[in-house]
């Protein structure tokens, strides 16, 4: 199959989260099935500054988008360790910023504008794309432009579109008057009414009642989304498209995510063998300038700092953790303040015990899934979630409140049974965190179990290899 993939993210050139992780390593995957996989993403300030070496494919010219004139060119470079193209969208009048999304008053273009700008590239290549997937609000509007201002053209003619929600809490909605600045005026009578009269135009919302199909990152985060605590306010259209809404796991890649082969640390390890895993610890905390003291259980935090994230049970959880038990915990994570400051401020009271890195670091995150004892994510809701994934193929059991895709993936170990892959609470509150961490700091103990608990998760098979058969299923038979 051919397949055009749409996303504002891909790991390395541009990433702030597991958006970037999936949206290179599916494509990977996909292209290892056998089909002809296309990504598109938009040349940011970052990547070009970040020296990959790309080609030019398309020289520059001039588009239209209601009432801009944007030149755009098109720049090619592999994913690497792949022949897996990805196209940039190189637009310096919306990617030249600071940021990959910048809050700028014209995001709904910068973001409208990759969809069209994909859709330009198809048919400079001359690609006619079995599948269109599109990726999270921002390639939302992809599905309702094949319809309309593309629909002249035959090589859509079979073309069928997939809309993935990596996380309904970002849904692109805009005033309604911007629909002249992303060039729908002319097919305002395929949006929803009720939102336009509203005054709001919802990329997601448009994306996801005009798709073929819509999946979302885990089967539990796709019955999630469809009640109203979780669907923020999109519940009821996604109840009304239930027969084509699908939910299918992330997996990892793992030629980058592997304890056995990872670069980024000072002793590789597996399951068969965890004592380079040790060394990872120390190095860990020499890192962030902590003492290594033997058998003394260590916390990791690799995350965005945001209150999706459920760091605020923190508030009273960790400094009763650090008083009450002899453990160390360190935290790599940018975001908002509140949180920071609680880091900051539980690193100065307690320096030999907490370390915080308020930076985004692949080198540094890679070290905390491996050096650390355990890894912490009490998430509010959490549609896939990566980390834990990684935290279980590194030997670092996963802490999380039992939602969405970590309820999928994280299983409460019975120590009696040998069975499960970490701890998990189900109310999300101080006294269901608190449990579950007295649940692991009592198990630490215990050191031949807690062994069995390790490879529990490192054996599982967490790649992408066996998740992508489940998006190929998806397209064929979306495929006329
Ligand atoms: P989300 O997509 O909601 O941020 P995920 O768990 O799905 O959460 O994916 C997070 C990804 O972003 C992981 O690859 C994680 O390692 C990475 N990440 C998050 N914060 C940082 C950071 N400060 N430094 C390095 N990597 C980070």
């Amino acid at each position: 199959m051919r397949i055009l993939f749409i996303s504002s993210e891909v790991a390395p050139f541009a990433k702030t989260g597991g958006l970037g992780d999936v949206s290179a390593a599916l494509p990977k995957a996909l292209a290892a099935e056998g089909h002809d996989v296309r990504v598109v993403v938009p040349y940011y300030r970052r990547v070009r500054e970040a020296g990959h070496a790309v080609e030019l494919v398309v020289p520059p010219l001039d588009v239209k988008l209601g009432r801009r004139i944007l030149r755009f060119s098109t720049l090619r470079a592999p994913l690497p360790g792949t022949t897996v193209p990805v196209y940039f969208v190189e637009c310096n009048q919306l990617y030249d910023r600071p940021s990959i999304y910048s809050g700028d008053g014209d995001e709904h273009v910068r973001f409208a504008f990759l969809g069209w700008a994909a859709l330009r590239i198809a048919q400079q290549l001359g690609f006619a794309p079995d599948i269109v997937h599109s990726n999270d609000w921002q390639a939302g509007l992809v599905p309702v432009a094949l319809r309309t201002v593309f629909a002249w053209d035959r090589l859509f003619a079979e073309t069928r579109t997939v809309l993935t929600i990596h996380n309904i809490g970002h849904q692109g909605t805009f005033a309604a008057d911007v629909l002249a600045d992303v060039g729908l005026a002319n097919a305002a009578d395929q949006l929803h009414q009720d939102e336009l009269r509203a005054g709001r135009l919802s990329f997601m919302l448009t994306g996801l009642l005009h798709a073929n199909a819509i999946t979302t990152v885990s089967p539990t985060y796709a019955r999630e989304i469809q009640t109203p605590e979780h669907g923020v306010g999109l519940d009821a259209y996604l109840r009304g498209r239930r027969d084509v809404l699908f939910g299918i796991l992330n997996g990892i890649d793992d030629e980058i995510w592997n304890p056995s082969r990872d670069a980024y640390l000072p002793t590789t390890y597996s399951a068969d063998d965890l004592s380079g895993k040790e060394d990872c610890k120390r190095a860990l905390l020499e890192s962030v300038g902590l003492p290594y003291r033997r058998g003394v259980p260590l916390f990791g935090i690799v995350s965005r700092l945001a209150w999706q994230k459920g760091f605020d049970l923190f508030f009273e959880v960790l400094p009763a953790l650090l008083r009450q038990h002899d453990a160390q915990l360190i935290v790599l994570g940018s975001g908002e303040k509140r949180y920071a400051d609680l880091f900051t401020h539980l690193a100065k009271v307690a320096p030999r015990k907490v370390a915080y890195r308020n930076a985004f670091s692949e080198p540094l995150a890679h070290l905390i899934e491996a050096g650390s004892d355990l890894f912490l994510m009490p998430s509010r809701y959490e549609p896939c979630g990566l980390n834990q994934l990684y935290s279980l193929a590194y030997g670092t059991p996963p802490i999380v409140h039992k939602t969405g895709g970590l309820a999928d993936t994280v299983r409460q170990f019975d120590p009696r049974t040998g069975r499960g892959n970490g701890f998990t609470f189900d109310h999300f509150d101080v006294r269901g965190l608190k449990w579950a961490i007295g649940n692991a700091l009592d198990l630490w103990q215990h050191r031949g179990v807690w062994r069995r608990l390790q490879e529990n998760g490192m054996r599982e098979d967490l790649s992408w290899r066996r998740r992508v058969k489940e998006y190929t299923a998806l397209y064929r038979k979306l495929v006329p």
